[in-house]
């Protein structure tokens, strides 16, 4: 297996699975600098005062606090971290992006879809795809929270099959604009937006088009919108149908050209599906930090509950996916950054160099959404549990993080997409030359047919058996999607129950690495005594992966393969599931809860 070595040699998007990543090439949460740190420090405190007491107000349904604490935001920078200076944004790069993203999102999932739906596609559209004078016009204004943005692509017969819209983009007779006439349904911050990204489809087109559509109280313009949605959760964040009767909008507002607007639509998509994975990491701390702080006072049979095996489990398992969804976000966000500088150095403009690398990492934007969007459920779901019958009550923030947690696997692309797209794109990748998946495919198939090697790695290295279950993992993938890939070809795609468990396989493996990664890199500057319940986090994460692997190979397998050639991968697979050292988890856990009820807070 190959390794990268230097910056020209950065991980390209998808490469993960064949190309082996040693711990010191990945940033990790500990390797933030002191400016990254300091705003860290400021939006947590930000949200401390603004968001997190204010809770209850959020979950009544207070609209105007999240437009004030949006507001407030935009005052503080926050809404521009990742607009250029030139716009009067901060200019701080994609690591710095994500980081705001995760510490602004952590108390209500409210302000986390407001931000995310203002900062991400309500904004990005613009920049990305904007000409200089649409850029100039709109970004300083939502860099700094003096307009809000929306994206309207939704429409009651148009989910996931974004392109199929019915909403209409008429040329007027003067030929100086376009009248939008149509219905969009769902649209975040619909309430109290002022700019709207419009997806229409212009005459019979096959594709649509963007308009920036400006919208104002005083002069509606044809616009006009539906009640505030009922929701399970979020429930401060507005949500409305937008209706569009003969609005009328200058040609000079079109996005990039005509027929652009699904890939304009897209790729907007991919840097708001890492971004909402960001957006989950820092509810599962607070969540995590609720239960322990709760386990340690909480006292049943005249002791803590904390003290009990079943909820040091508990305690163990939440902290571990919040761990290693960091260590996954921000390994991928670093990916990000340096592709984005790599390509800025090379010349091409600001929105060029973000545009191909967002397309380049799209895989890894599919797996972290689909990955913590769950993960923040099954935590916030625990939380309940530690909790017990209070965590059931409204007064705890167990439920609205529960509740306000399940938007996550839906929007964005839900998880269902995600999933194959995960896959799908990787396939198409291999197929277009630019990751080699053949080359190690055909190396697996062989070794299935070959005499199993006896070489073990030296057990007595930190993470050896670990890092070669890694490298396993990778093959059980490459086994079954090149296996898949072989027999259905073309006709893959209607196989969906057959991408999905490849999908999981593709999440867990390039989950599980980062964790690993993370605790290796991290034991290597810090030494091994004070990265303890890391390392135990990093092989407890890994343990679950393997199971999860396994399960889903097995499905997969038995879909399509039959009698020699089913023995054979199921063999295979036996041989790449196989600890040779199985880990103690019931030991990892205790030693993971254990340092969370005794630090009393999520503490890594
Ligand atoms: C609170 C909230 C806020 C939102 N904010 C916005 C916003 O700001 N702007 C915006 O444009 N949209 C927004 N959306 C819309 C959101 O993106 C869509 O709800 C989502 O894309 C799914 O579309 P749908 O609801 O029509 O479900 P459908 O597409 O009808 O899907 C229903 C089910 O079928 C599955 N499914 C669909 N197609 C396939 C397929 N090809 N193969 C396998 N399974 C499939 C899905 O995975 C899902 O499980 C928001 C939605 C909500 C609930």
């Amino acid at each position: 297996m190959e390794t990268t070595e230097n910056k020209n040699e950065l991980l390209r998007g998808g490469q993960f699975l064949v190309k082996e990543t040693k711990a010191e090439d990945v940033f990790t949460p500990e390797d933030f600098n002191e400016e990254q740190k300091m705003m860290r420090d400021s939006v947590k405190e930000f949200v401390d005062r603004e968001v997190w007491p204010k809770k209850e107000e959020f979950e009544n349904k207070n609209y105007a606090l999240t437009e004030e604490v949006m507001g407030k935001a935009g005052e503080l920078g926050f809404l521009g971290v990742a607009i250029p200076e030139e716009y009067e944004g901060l200019g701080m790069g994609f690591v710095s992006t994500m980081l705001v993203c995760d510490y602004i999102s952590g108390a209500s999932g409210s302000i986390a879809t407001a931000f995310g739906a203002h900062t991400g596609i309500g904004t990005l559209p613009i920049l990305l795809y904007g000409n200089e004078e649409q850029r100039k016009k709109y970004i300083p204004k939502l860099a700094t929270g003096e307009w809000f943005g929306a994206y309207c692509l939704t429409e009651p017969g148009a989910g996931s099959d974004a392109n199929s819209g019915k909403t209409k983009a008429e040329l007027t007779e003067d030929g100086k604009s376009y009248k939008i006439n149509g219905q969009k349904m769902w649209i975040s911050n619909a309430g109290f937006a002022s700019v709207f990204i419009v997806f229409a489809r212009i005459q019979d087109d096959k594709n649509i088009t963007g308009f920036i559509v400006e919208y104002d109280k005083e002069n509606p313009n044809g616009i006009t919108f539906g009640e505030e949605e009922k929701k399970l959760g979020i429930h401060a964040s507005s949500t409305r149908q937008v209706f569009f009767n003969d609005t009328v909008v200058s040609a000079e507002n079109m996005l990039s050209e005509r027929g652009n607007g699904f890939k304009i639509a897209m790729n907007a998509l991919n840097v708001g599906r890492i971004k909402l994975a960001a957006a989950s990491l820092e509810a599962q701390r607070r969540v995590t930090d609720v239960a322990v702080k709760y386990a340690n006072d909480r006292v049943q049979f005249k002791t803590p509950i904390a003290k009990f095996g079943a909820i040091k489990s508990k305690l163990a398992e939440m902290a571990t996916s919040a761990y290693v969804g960091e260590a996954a976000c921000y390994r991928a966000a670093k990916n990000i950054d340096d592709r984005i500088n790599l390509r800025l150095e090379g010349g091409e403009s600001h929105a060029d160099a973000e545009l191909k690398t967002f397309e380049e990492y799209a895989i890894e934007c599919s797996i972290l959404k689909v990955a913590c969007s769950e993960d923040i459920q099954n935590c916030s779901d625990e939380g309940i549990q530690v909790l017990g019958g209070m965590g059931f009550s409204a007064d705890t923030p167990m439920e609205s993080a529960w509740r306000d947690a399940r938007i996550a696997r839906i929007y964005e692309g839900t998880n269902e997409i995600n999933r194959m797209l995960a896959v799908g794109m990787l396939i198409k990748k291999a197929m277009k030359g630019h990751v080699d998946l053949l080359g190690p495919a055909q190396a697996v198939g062989e070794e299935l047919t070959g005499i199993p090697s006896m070489d073990k790695p030296d057990f007595n290295e930190l993470f050896a058996e670990e890092k070669d279950m890694i490298k396993k993992l990778k093959k059980v993938f490459l086994m079954v999607a090149g296996s898949a890939v072989q027999k259905f070809g073309q006709d893959l795609e209607e196989h969906q129950q057959l991408l999905l468990a490849a999908s999981d396989i593709l999440i867990e493996a390039y989950m599980a690495e980062s964790g690993i990664l993370r605790a290796e890199k991290n034991v290597k500057r810090f030494g091994e005594d004070a990265q303890k319940e890391q390392i135990a986090m990093a092989k407890l994460y890994l343990y679950h992966a393997v199971d999860t692997v396994n399960q889903k190979a097995k499905e997969g397998i038995a879909s399509f393969a039959e009698g020699d050639e089913q023995r054979m991968m199921l063999m295979g697979l036996k041989r790449f599931t196989k600890y040779d050292r199985m880990p103690n988890v019931v030991a990892l856990r205790n030693t993971i809860a254990e340092k969370l009820t005794s630090e009393n807070k999520y503490c890594f």
